[in-house]
């Protein structure tokens, strides 16, 4: 029998740790030229962007401004698409694969750049990323892309079986593949310093104001907050993984997908260093598609992925989280865990973000997993659209969000189906294949 929980914080990110003190909230604006809804990485990089180019902004949030995926994420820092490049041929074109596969370094040093410029303190470290290989086709299939990827101009390398004892301390893996130019964030700090620079800019945040209507009035918009009325002439929608009602048009095409998230107790240096000993970021290639990093601090590591498809009781996430991690660290067997969370990803049934617009409403969002280099980006991009700035140009204003039959509104009801196949069938047959 194992102590996993110990007394591990329920539903509380390990991030928030290092948040000293909370944010006051502005009072609502009754006008602005633009509103931004979500105050997630989207929303605030799409606030500095369009003040930055004259426009009067607001930002709403639904709840706590930075409550959402933005403060409870892995802290993985890359942009490379999640598709391979058949596969977006496929769905989009040969030249949206190409342009896209472009993008991913402009969009990963623009976001560094933010950092830099904003002087955001965010634990930043060039670590890099190894993509593992659960099964050998899996391994045979990142060999392939990695041409697409190098022909890019994106550094990538392929790590052997034989190898791979300098990056992660288990035999579980084909072989990897290392991204040497991403990097770890603090996903909270990170949030916090987007937040202090919209802050410093005199744009108003006010939290507990979500968006219960939109009206087209004249040539703008009037929304309809839970805090009272804002006009605005253009709107931005940055809501990714929690965009609801009134928003149905977006709520059929990006759907909420859970990921958890375990952090252990602190774990002796020697320990760390046999689990990871090349300090990446560590992300793997099976479908139930874990992540795993050591924190900040060098004391803990954080394990995350599909503990479930729902929600489902933190205890039971926790549990199945614990199980996976030793089904790639044995050794972890009795190892607490001193926090257990879960956040909402946005899922774009083509896998790809989006930005858009319908006559001045305007959004980012469909990040599906991705999003602390690609919402900041595209939510500067949508900006830039809104105030018709020329750098608005990007590959993923024609990655066309997609509606699908089994996802017809409201709650995501296909993913129970879609748990029920994964956990009985994918993760069941990738086991037998990875033997
Ligand atoms: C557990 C987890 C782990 C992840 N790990 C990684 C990782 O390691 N690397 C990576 O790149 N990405 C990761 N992601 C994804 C990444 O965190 C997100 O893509 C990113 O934070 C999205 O930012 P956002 O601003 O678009 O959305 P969010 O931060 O989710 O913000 C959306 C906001 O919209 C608000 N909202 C919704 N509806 C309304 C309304 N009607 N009115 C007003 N406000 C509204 C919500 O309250 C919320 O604050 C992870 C996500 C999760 C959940």
């Amino acid at each position: 029998m194992i102590n996993w929980t110990g007394e591990a914080e329920m539903g509380r990110p390990y991030w928030w740790e290092a948040l000293e003190e909370s944010v006051e909230d502005d009072p609502l604006k009754d006008q602005c030229d633009i509103l931004v809804i979500g105050a997630g990485y989207s929303g605030l990089s799409a606030a500095i962007a369009a003040h930055d180019c004259g426009a009067k902004v607001a930002v709403v949030d639904a709840g706590v401004p930075g409550e959402a995926a933005s403060t409870r994420n892995g802290g993985m820092f890359g942009a490379h698409p999640r598709l391979g490049w058949e596969d977006l041929a496929g769905r989009f074109s040969p030249e949206i694969a190409d342009a896209v596969f472009a993008e991913a370094k402009p969009a990963l040093n623009w976001a560094k750049q933010l950092i830099a410029q904003e002087s955001i303190d965010c634990d930043l470290q060039v670590t890099g990323r190894i993509q593992l290989a659960w099964t050998r086709k899996q391994f045979e299939a990142q060999k392939h892309l990695t041409g697409h990827v190098a022909r890019s101009g994106v550094d990538v390398h392929v790590v052997e079986r034989g190898d791979l004892g300098q990056e992660v301390g288990t035999n579980r893996y084909f072989g990897g593949v290392v991204f040497p130019d991403h990097c770890a964030i603090h996903p909270a700090k990170y949030h916090r310093g987007l937040l202090n620079a919209v802050r410093k800019r005199g744009i108003p945040v006010t939290g507990n104001a979500r968006v219960n209507g939109l009206e087209r009035v004249g040539g703008g918009f009037v929304a309809n907050t839970a805090q009272g009325k804002v006009r605005a002439g253009k709107v931005i929608l940055c809501t990714n993984g929690y965009t609801s009602k009134p928003f149905n048009w977006y709520a059929r095409r990006v759907f909420p997908l859970p990921s958890f998230l375990i952090a252990t107790e602190e774990l002796p240096a020697n320990l760390i260093g046999h689990l990871a000993p090349g300090r990446r970021m560590m992300v793997e290639t099976r479908a139930r598609h874990s992540y795993f990093r050591v924190s900040p601090d060098g004391k803990r590591i954080l394990f995350g992925g599909r503990a479930a498809m729902r929600d489902i009781p933190l205890a039971e996430a926790a549990k199945r989280q614990h199980e996976t991690m030793c089904s790639v660290w044995p050794e972890m067997k009795d190892v607490r865990l001193s926090h257990v969370w879960t956040g909402n990803t946005g899922f774009a049934f083509n896998h790809l973000p989006n930005v858009g617009e319908d006559r001045g409403l305007h959004h980012a969002m469909g990040f599906s997993g991705s999003g602390t280099v690609m919402a900041p980006y595209l939510g500067a991009k949508a900006a830039y659209m809104a105030v018709g700035d020329k750098r608005a140009e990007t590959a993923y204003a024609d990655t066309r969000l997609k509606t699908h039959f089994l996802h017809p509104g409201g709650k995501p009801h296909f993913l129970k189906a879609a748990n029920f196949w994964y956990r009985n069938w994918v993760d069941r047959l990738e086991n037998l294949r990875a033997r």
